[in-house]
């Protein structure tokens, strides 16, 4: 079986974007791939947060990953400073990564200009290099990313292929290794169109976690009447009818997309459905689908959390199964790297 990785930060709150561009998509991959599902806390500390609020949103965030049908069953689901390799392999791979490639990252450009260099951590410039530890650990063959993460996976490949020249091949079987490679390079999986699930507030920004208004997203366990709320104060334009793609009016895209993924229905039956509707009509219909479909998440979710023994076991669990896969991996570097065997 492929193997697939994949993580979501425990910053804030999940959001409809987390569930519609990661979460769902990850459902139907378990069945078909072996997966780990991690959150990514390691991540969530490279801009400044609260050290009270991490512990509580990690544990929520793996609450939500079951909750919307990640089955440990089939996934392993873990959190990620569980497994230390990951810092680890982090501090071997940093030896080996040229600065300018991280300087370039557009990701780093932007989280850091507003900020100021007696601001900045250096662990958001070498945030991109924990990633790549996150999936080379696993010798991973596929990872879903999405257009804010294709870059950093690019790196990750770019660092798989050096480490490989540097240390792998020839030398490494002199050395005992297996020969050839000592990681996979892992390739992009795309997730489905319209997995962009953009701002309530403004069509043409991501739905965000970091995004300072409440208003410009629907969080996974907000109540039903919250929904509603945002729905009905959402930015509209003044066109009439509802219409996919026209570049004039994102929102109604968005809106429209959103209803298309949370109904089930195609982009040809909700045109259909929706293209005579006035806005009132269809922000109706929008939130009793969404509040719908929330509703079975929120349920199971209120049902995890009380049984807080239940997802601690899990996530021993998870990170048992994780670290067997990771220390194989981080043991084959320490050796091809040259560290004397313990
Ligand atoms: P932050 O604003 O703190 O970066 P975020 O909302 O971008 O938070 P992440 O934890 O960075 O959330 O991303 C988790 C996953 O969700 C990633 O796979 C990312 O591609 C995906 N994702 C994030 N926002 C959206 C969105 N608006 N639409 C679709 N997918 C999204
Ligand atoms: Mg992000």
């Amino acid at each position: 079986k492929k193997r697939i990785v994949s993580g979501i930060q425990p910053t804030g709150s999940v959001h409809l974007g987390n569930y519609l561009g990661a979460i769902k998509n990850w459902i139907p991959l378990q069945d078909v791939y072996e997966t780990l599902f991690f959150i990514v806390d390691l991540h969530a500390i490279t801009l400044p947060y609260d050290a009270q609020e991490l512990s509580k949103a990690t544990r929520t965030t793996a609450a939500i990953y079951l909750a919307c049908g990640v089955d440990v069953s089939k996934a392993s689901v873990f959190v990620q400073s569980h497994v230390r390799a990951h810092v680890e392999l982090m501090w071997l791979l940093s030896s080996a990564t040229p600065i300018g490639w991280l300087n370039r990252m557009i990701q780093f450009k932007e989280k850091s200009r507003k900020m100021g260099d007696e601001n900045v951590g250096v662990a958001l410039l070498t945030y991109p290099v924990l990633m790549a530890s996150d999936i080379l650990l696993y010798q991973s063959d596929l990872v879903p990313v999405g257009e804010d993460q294709k870059q950093h996976l690019e790196l990750t490949r770019e660092l798989a292929g050096r480490l490989n020249f540097l240390y792998g091949g020839r030398k490494w079987k002199k050395m005992g290794g297996r020969g050839g490679a000592i990681f996979k390079v892992p390739e992009p999986l795309i997730p489905p169109s319209g997995a962009r699930v953009m701002s309530l507030t403004d069509g043409l920004s991501k739905m965000s976690k970091s995004a300072p208004s409440d208003q410009s997203r629907i969080n996974l366990l907000d109540p039903k009447d919250v929904v509603a709320n945002k729905i009905k104060r959402c930015k509209t334009d003044s066109y009439p009818g509802m219409e996919f793609d026209n570049p004039d009016r994102p929102e109604c895209n968005n809106l429209l997309t959103i209803y298309q993924l949370v109904s089930g229905k195609t982009k040809e039956e909700v045109s259909q459905e929706c293209q005579d509707m006035n806005w009132g009509t269809f922000k109706t219909l929008l939130a009793d689908t969404i509040i719908d479909h929330l509703h079975p998440i929120q349920v199971r979710y209120e049902e995890i959390m009380t049984d807080s023994a239940y997802l601690d076991r899990i996530l021993v669990e998870g990170a048992t199964k994780a670290s067997n896969i990771a220390d194989a991996t981080l043991n084959n570097v320490y050796q091809a790297m040259g560290f004397l065997k313990r």
